[in-house]
């Protein structure tokens, strides 16, 4: 009954589904399994199902749901204009309350997601993932003959590893040298990406310096709320909107920059949390209105092009939050085009999500490595000697996917690439 109650709230976009299929070819879950239940009109007749009480959801049901990544690559392609973002959020809020239920699973989940969005901890994790790295996990559980002994959760855990470049990014101003001051920006430093590519970050924040502002990161801002909200636990995602809201607001920033596209998604849409026509829900469209993804803020407004020549051939795989939510499409390949001596290389099918999907590849290990083998390969097919992104879960899932295939396409963020043709330059 819970359940049925989260999706009523929301039965005005399950009624808009007209059941044509059109988005099932858009659907990365339906494409790797040729199953109606993994696909997004699938997944709307379980919910109507649900309001109609033809069915009462089980774990069988959830999985369904569960399975999708919420890559919203359905939504662009639903000519009805079915807002399928918002149904699956709310499912997923009912599919919690139902789970919270359970002592265990509450304490877990509640632990996991507090984690997860606690600056220090994901610090003081990126010196443990680098050790781990370091030493070779895999190789020392195979010399000690162990490897098979382990549980697989085990191994999928430690085959997820990410590689940890450069210091955590701090907090503080970033201040330009440059004498032609404009005005000031402030920087979202999100979670997990300052931690594991703190190196990373600072090449975002160089690069808005080159252009002559002034970068604040402020240290009382919070994680942007989209793991806990893509795992139904609403409240949290709220409680994090707030903070961020009243901080950035209350700022002398002209514009709130940010590099991961998966928190660019969750603020610009930090109004859908709140009633419309209420304080936050108005706050929040402000500062939608003052939010820029750091690739379209860069297109806009770079003046004088890098002149430092990278001669290889470099595709794009777009975040699904960057291209389906977000609507940002060519500005980040143009910034590559930007760079001389570059041939840029189209791939297949790259508007399809490579099954990073925030905590995706750890809630669902196998279907998130049924994706990443679909597009790892036609990243293979391309002969691509540099594969760029535009977020970190896609970094980290295509390096993983790479380092598989033990491929010699390098992984880099877009920003990477152009600040190094910046430094080139100069030389
Ligand atoms: S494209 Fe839209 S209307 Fe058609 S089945 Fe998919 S969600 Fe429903
Ligand atoms: S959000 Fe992505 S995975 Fe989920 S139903 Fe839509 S296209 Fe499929």
């Amino acid at each position: 009954m819970i359940i049925k109650e989260h999706i009523e709230r929301v039965k005005d976009e399950v009624y808009k589904c007209v059941h044509c299929g059109f988005c099932l070819t858009a659907c990365p879950t339906y494409l790797v399994s040729g199953l109606e239940t993994e696909s997004p009109r699938g997944r709307i007749s379980l919910m109507k199902a649900t309001i109609e009480d033809q069915i009462v959801p089980d774990q069988n049901t959830f999985l369904h749901w569960d399975r999708c990544i919420q890559c919203r690559a359905c939504e662009p392609a639903c000519p009805s204009g079915v807002n399928y973002g918002l149904l699956i959020e709310s499912t997923k809020e009912g599919i919690n309350v139902v789970r919270s239920k359970s002592r265990l699973y509450k304490f877990i989940f509640k632990i996991i997601l507090k984690l997860a969005i606690s600056n220090r901890f994901i610090n003081f994790n990126s010196y443990i993932f680098r050790i781990c790295k370091k030493v070779n996990l895999s190789n020392i559980f195979n010399k000690l003959k162990i490897s098979r002994l382990l549980p697989n959760f085990i191994k999928t855990l430690e085959s997820m590893i990410p590689n940890v470049y450069g210091k955590p990014l701090k907090f503080g101003s970033y201040l330009t040298s440059n004498s032609i001051k404009k005005e000031k920006l402030g920087f979202f430093r999100g979670c997990i990406m300052p931690g594991i590519h703190g190196e990373n970050m600072r090449s975002s924040v160089n690069l808005l310096n080159l252009l002559g502002y002034d970068v604040i990161i402020p240290e009382s801002q919070v994680c942007c709320g989209s793991l806990n909200s893509h795992n139904g636990d609403m409240a949290t995602t709220i409680e994090l909107a707030k903070l961020n809201i009243d901080l950035f607001l209350k700022a002398d920033y002209k514009y709130l920059i940010i590099s991961a596209a998966g928190c660019g998604t969750r603020i610009k849409e930090y109004s859908q949390l709140f009633e419309e026509g209420s304080e936050y829900w108005d706050k929040s469209i402000q500062l939608k209105n003052k939010t820029y993804d750091i690739h379209q803020f860069l297109f806009e407004n770079i003046e004088t092009p890098p002149k430092g020549f990278i001669n290889k051939n470099v595709g794009y795989q777009p975040a699904c939050h960057l291209l389906n939510t977000q609507k940002i499409d060519e500005p980040p390949i143009e910034l590559i085009k930007m760079i001389p001596g570059i041939n840029f290389v189209p791939i297949p099918s790259s508007n399809i999500c490579c099954g990073a999907g925030g905590a995706y590849s750890v809630t669902q290990p196998k279907w998130s490595k049924m994706v990443l083998n679909k597009k790892i390969n036609e990243i293979k097919d391309s002969q691509l000697d540099i594969i760029t992104v535009s977020n970190p879960g896609c970094f980290i899932q295509l390096q993983g996917g790479s380092e598989m295939l033990k491929l010699k396409t390098e992984v880099m963020y877009v920003t990477d690439l152009l600040y190094n043709s910046y430094i080139k330059g100069v030389d």
